[in-house]
């Protein structure tokens, strides 16, 4: 069973998320659960807390289907120590935050060195904040996405996302969301069924289907290899359509949740129904 859905607002409350991914025949659905360009957020209120897990029973989304995005501002590997500390915090709070509105999954960028660190002590800044986090929380996996590579932005290699993991204590609790275009801008290519099964026997080989927790599905303004990340609505950028009816075929992306951030709205309704009726297709 694939769970397909978008990141939809939530304006006017994490209750009000669930209500515009069932507007859209959603099987899954992301959200921010505070402003992910501001450092605080007041606290959930225990009223929006039973209104947003009233409405998942309402409209039967499981926390399977929702991945949960953090704050853009978050530096897991910052390479100053006050600046994150700030970021493990605001972490702990994102982490609790899901934790409250029982949810399983917290979708994350893993960082940037800013050219003041080496790689490696980025990437083990980035496990170490992981560590800290998930030692104080309870039941929420820690889903670190990959990256297109821009800038100074670590995780747009496999190699990465592994080395990540391997400096986690908990390997229950991490996991990995993969974005189709952050990996095509990242060098990874999609656009045709043998390039998929490429890359993605890659991505077996280097970090394991079995941390796969989530699938950001957009395709790309940005070129192959450019370390640009810039979405696409679906068919309409650089990669085409095979990769997201490819996948759709595929039962080892079944069980997670599969999210669009295309850079259409408006289409999401019909983007989210062609890929289910691809899925139908698989016969
Ligand atoms: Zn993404
Ligand atoms: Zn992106």
């Amino acid at each position: 069973m694939k769970y397909i859905g978008a990141h939809v607002s939530a304006a006017g409350g994490v209750d009000q998320a669930v209500l515009r991914a069932h507007e859209l025949e959603a099987t899954a659905f992301a959200l921010f659960t505070k402003n992910q360009r501001q450092w605080r957020a007041a606290p959930l209120t225990d009223e929006v807390i039973s209104a947003f897990r009233a409405a998942c029973e309402k409209y039967n989304y499981t926390s399977a289907q929702i991945l949960p995005h953090d704050s853009y501002l978050i530096n897991l590997g910052h390479p100053v120590t006050e600046a994150l500390e700030k970021s493990r915090d605001a972490f702990l709070d994102e982490l609790q935050r899901c934790e409250q509105l029982g949810l399983s999954l917290l979708n994350f960028h893993p960082g940037s060195h800013l050219h003041q660190i080496e790689e490696d002590d980025c990437l083990k800044r980035i496990a170490e904040s992981i560590n800290i986090a998930l030692d104080k929380t309870q039941g929420v996996t820690a889903v670190i996405e990959n990256t297109a590579g821009q800038g100074s932005n670590l995780g747009f290699r496999f190699e990465h996302l592994a080395a990540i993991i391997d400096g986690v204590e908990d390997k229950s609790r991490v996991g990995v969301c993969i974005d189709t275009c952050h990996a095509f801008a990242g060098g990874y290519d999609l656009r045709t069924e043998e390039e998929c099964i490429n890359t993605f026997a890659e991505f077996e080989r280097i970090v394991g289907f079995q941390y796969l927790r989530g699938m950001h599905l957009n395709d790309a303004k940005s070129a192959f290899a450019s370390r640009v990340d810039r979405h696409h609505s679906l068919g309409e950028g650089n990669i085409g359509k095979t990769v997201f009816s490819w996948m759709m075929k595929d039962a080892r992306f079944d069980g997670i949740p599969m999210i669009l951030e295309t850079v259409n709205p408006d289409i999401w309704k019909d983007e989210i129904a062609w890929l289910k009726s691809e899925q139908r297709s698989a016969g």
